[in-house]
């Protein structure tokens, strides 16, 4: 049985016969949150409407990127672990009935220099929870992957950075890999309309008190009992009273180099994707022929989700050039063949934040991605289901008392 109940089903008493009263959920925000907790919600038996300013997947939402790293490793965080082991497994049942392509199990390699202690964490916890993981020395690492320079800083802009120490070790996730983004999440949407959720193209209004619909902007109402804001950067705009510095938006650069014709050594899955974790430097191989990206985690500025200017500034572009020139030297005149502004919508430490309203109690709000949130999409989805359908009340990590304003990041 689904660890859902169906809220709405219930027993007539008197006659013995079974009816069933229909909860109807208004998820606002078609992101990967969103998404996923639409489709848990419906499979726990409730009516859904999905609403999004935009369209799934859209340019400015933080789910519509190319692609996204799904990685279990979190240092001894062992609950985003099991939350991403989980999800990993309802990305590969996706990728399979929508025969959408979405998933590259390419390996997911963490490089570490020195004894890094969170590299070490993490490689505790995956051995503690069982999930397929390799230790890669120096040789090992080498001999898989001879396009890495594993030396220390031989690039000018690098010396002096933490990136510039030699790769001394570097931990495999074989059966993690990534996610085509955008395809996946208009994928789902796709699935979940023939499956009878309707898709409403519109702006929702802070919620007054919605106690049988929402307002939009252009001042229609759609009817619900219960409502999931699922806004991802718009949460703090939407309820600034609780949300404003809580979760702050901040401007993220990818770019895509392209590799040399004919050279097929950095595609997927003969390439990995990966994270140098010093360096704060993450990517993901060729996928499609869209170029290796690069993406730098380092916060940003603050951004405006609607109004940005999505383009890409010089000294993010030579900072990711300067990454490959140390380390992967066969890409250092690589030029960029795609580059994109995303944002990430942080919280302190970058835990989610998952709760009920403070006030109203048929609302709840899923957010705080926090730059690492699109792998956990299907076990959020099933956490706010069974928070809405089954009044569960939320993680404690996760809860919006927890949430403080102050900037000390311990989540990756
Ligand atoms: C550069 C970058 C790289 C990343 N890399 C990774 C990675 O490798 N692995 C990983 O797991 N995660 C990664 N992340 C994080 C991940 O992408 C996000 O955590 C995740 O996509 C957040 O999803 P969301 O549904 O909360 O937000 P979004 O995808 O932004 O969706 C929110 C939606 O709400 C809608 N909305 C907002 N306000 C309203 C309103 N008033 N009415 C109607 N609709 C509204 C918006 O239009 C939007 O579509 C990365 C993020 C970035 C920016």
């Amino acid at each position: 049985m689904s660890p859902i109940q169906s809220y709405g089903t219930k027993r007539a008493r008197a006659t013995g016969r079974r009816y069933t009263i229909s909860v109807h959920v208004v998820v606002i925000g078609a992101g990967v949150f969103g998404l996923w907790t639409a489709h848990h919600l419906l499979e726990a038996g409730a009516a859904v409407t999905l609403v999004d300013s935009y369209t799934p997947g859209h340019s400015r939402s933080s789910s519509g990127d190319e692609t996204r790293i799904v990685r279990c490793g979190y240092g001894p965080d062992r609950v985003y672990s099991e939350m991403a082991y989980a999800s990993l497994a309802q990305w590969r049942a996706l990728d399979a009935r929508s025969g959408a392509a979405v998933w590259h199990e390419c390996g997911v390699l963490w490089m570490a220099a020195g004894k890094d202690p969170y590299t070490e964490a993490t490689r505790r916890t995956l051995g503690a929870c069982g999930y397929p993981h390799e230790v890669l020395e120096r040789a090992a690492l080498q001999r898989r992957f001879p396009e890495i320079d594993i030396a220390d800083a031989h690039v000018p802009e690098m010396a002096g950075t933490a990136a510039a120490r030699d790769i001394d070790m570097a931990l495999l996730e074989p059966a993690c890999g990534v996610i085509l983004a955008r395809r996946a999440i208009r994928a789902l949407a796709d699935e979940l309309s023939r499956r009878g959720v309707r898709i409403v193209h519109a702006q929702a209004r802070t919620p007054a008190d919605p106690r049988d619909a929402i307002e939009t902007s252009d001042g229609s109402r759609i009817a619900g009992d219960r409502f999931v804001f699922t806004c991802g950067a718009w949460l703090p705009r939407l309820f600034p009273d609780f949300l404003a510095g809580r979760i702050r938006p901040t401007r993220q650069v990818v770019v895509y180099f392209g590799t040399p014709p004919g050279d097929g050594r950095f595609r997927s899955p003969r390439w990995p994707a990966w994270i140098d974790f010093p360096a704060g430097i993450y990517g993901t191989p060729d996928i499609d022929g869209r170029g290796v990206k690069i993406g730098i985690d380092e916060h940003g500025p603050a951004i405006d989700p609607d109004r940005a200017e999505r383009i890409v500034d010089g000294d993010s572009i030579a900072r990711a050039r300067a990454w490959l020139a140390q380390r992967v030297p066969a890409l250092t005149t690589a030029p960029v063949i795609e580059s994109r502004v995303c944002q990430y919508e942080n919280t302190s430490t970058g835990d989610f934040l998952i709760d009920r309203h403070p006030q109203r109690a048929n609302v709840w709000f899923a957010g705080g991605g926090s730059g690492h949130g699109f792998k956990h999409g299907p076990a959020i989805g099933e956490r706010v289901a069974r928070m809405v359908m089954n009044e569960e009340p939320s993680e404690p990590r996760f809860a919006l008392e927890h949430k403080t304003a102050d900037a000390r990041r311990s989540i990756y």
